[in-house]
């Protein structure tokens, strides 16, 4: 347990936690995340909603970055996100709880400096299970960057614009099956940002376990066309690509994850990056999760929104250095979830960015969850409302557009 002048750095504990989530993971996670966490890379239920094959732990990156996958509640690019969502902790009880846990060597405050308030909680020990998953992870082949960046430039560069001819299926969804209409203009569809891939493999990893050795086979299950939006970080660059695979109608295509982010390269950060649909509208930008609600915002308001594809890229979205001057007001556009999890993220959301001194309005779908439905976001309100279930923005000219100092 940390005295009352000791605090962890967080650079120390993130340097001593790579390579050894295994057995950070295996001593702080609920039961419920066990069996997944021993069994990486296969898809089972989600710990909090039930299902069949949800939740996984990435097997490639479990021992660097401890990162996961559930269909339902999000992507967690770290063991840190994990933690915080398993356990419903903030960063710093997450930080805390791996640095005793690995048993980082804390350091001492100043005399002087006011003491944090301190999250004490009690870090068992690490399990013999998790020390043995460590030596197996241990032994997985990891993607080197390189080959993950290979691999995300090769699928990118065979992108259309989606105003191509051979785009008509992302069109067809667009309109009939979203209910979207947009003008067509380059500004809208801009290649820097979103692209359409004609046939784009869709692929699916099975772990088979031969005499106590696991093989991951990956598997191909055809070509799809598809959607791609480019995650750029602050700076700008590209850090990895999401894809939406369709059918030639324009139907979400008929696999278990129609919609994929690829593998980031191990050495750059998911964390902080989003995909731009749209540009701000006197120094106005929305924010949203998935790229249809963003969409849909765009065609009911003509204000520009930038994607954050799920609750914990939105939490932790970095405002681009571009964007930094022409920007004093944000919108979210906030998905309605049964779990709370999309209010969670907005709010988080706005604090930081009133922090860093801009406005920001979080607007809730005024539709209630349907029965049986997880959750609702603002293309229902426009396909069920149409664009009078939208807000009245005119408010925000009158609000001044004056950018606090941070
Ligand atoms: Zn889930």
């Amino acid at each position: 347990m940390l005295k009352d002048n000791e605090y962890f750095e967080s650079d120390a504990v993130k340097e001593a936690v790579r390579g050894r989530w295994p057995l950070a993971l295996g001593s702080l996670l609920p039961e419920g995340f066990q069996t997944a966490l021993q069994k990486p890379g296969k898809q089972m239920p989600c710990p909090f909603n039930g299902g069949k094959t949800r939740f996984r732990f990435f097997r490639d990156t479990l021992n660097e970055r401890g990162s996961a996958i559930c269909n339902c509640c999000g992507a967690f690019s770290d063991g840190f996100e994990v933690l915080m969502w398993a356990n419903k902790w903030d960063f710093r009880t997450a930080l805390e709880a791996v640095g005793e846990s690995l048993q980082v060597q804390p350091k001492t405050r100043l005399t002087g400096t006011p003491a944090k308030p301190r999250s004490n909680v009690v870090v068992p020990e690490i399990p013999r299970w998790a020390k043995n998953l460590q030596e197996r992870m241990a032994k997985v082949r990891t993607v080197s960057p390189e080959r993950a960046r290979s691999k995300i430039l090769s699928a990118w560069n065979e992108g259309l614009a989606l105003t191509a001819p051979e785009a008509a299926p992302f069109l067809r969804y667009l309109m009939k099956d979203r209910g979207i209409r947009l003008r067509v203009s380059s500004k809208l569809f801009d290649t820097e940002h979103l692209r359409f891939h004609p046939a784009l493999p869709y692929y699916e990893e099975t772990i088979q376990e031969v005499d106590g050795v696991e093989t991951s086979k990956w598997s191909c299950l055809g070509d799809y066309p598809a959607f791609m939006g480019a995650l750029r970080n602050a700076d700008g660059e590209l850090v990895t690509v999401h894809r939406t695979y369709l059918t030639p109608e324009g139907r979400k295509a008929p696999v278990e994850s129609a919609r994929k982010m690829m593998a980031a390269p191990s050495d750059m950060e998911v964390n902080g990056c989003s995909i731009k649909l749209g540009d701000p509208v006197g120094g106005v930008l929305g924010l949203c999760e998935g790229k249809e609600t963003g969409w849909a915002a765009m065609s009911a308001t003509g204000i520009g929104v930038h994607s954050l594809v799920n609750t914990s890229l939105m939490a932790g979205y970095q405002v681009p250095l571009v964007l930094k001057d022409q920007v004093h007001t944000f919108i979210i556009w906030q998905d309605k979830d049964v779990s709370k999890a999309g209010e969670e993220a907005a709010n988080t959301l706005k604090d930081r960015l009133e922090v860093e001194g801009f406005k920001v309005f979080v607007f809730e779908p005024p539709m209630p969850i349907p029965e049986g439905e997880k959750s609702v976001d603002w293309n229902d309100v426009l396909k069920t409302q149409g664009v009078l279930g939208f807000p009245d923005l005119r408010f925000l000219r009158r609000s001044a557009p004056v950018r606090r100092q941070a």
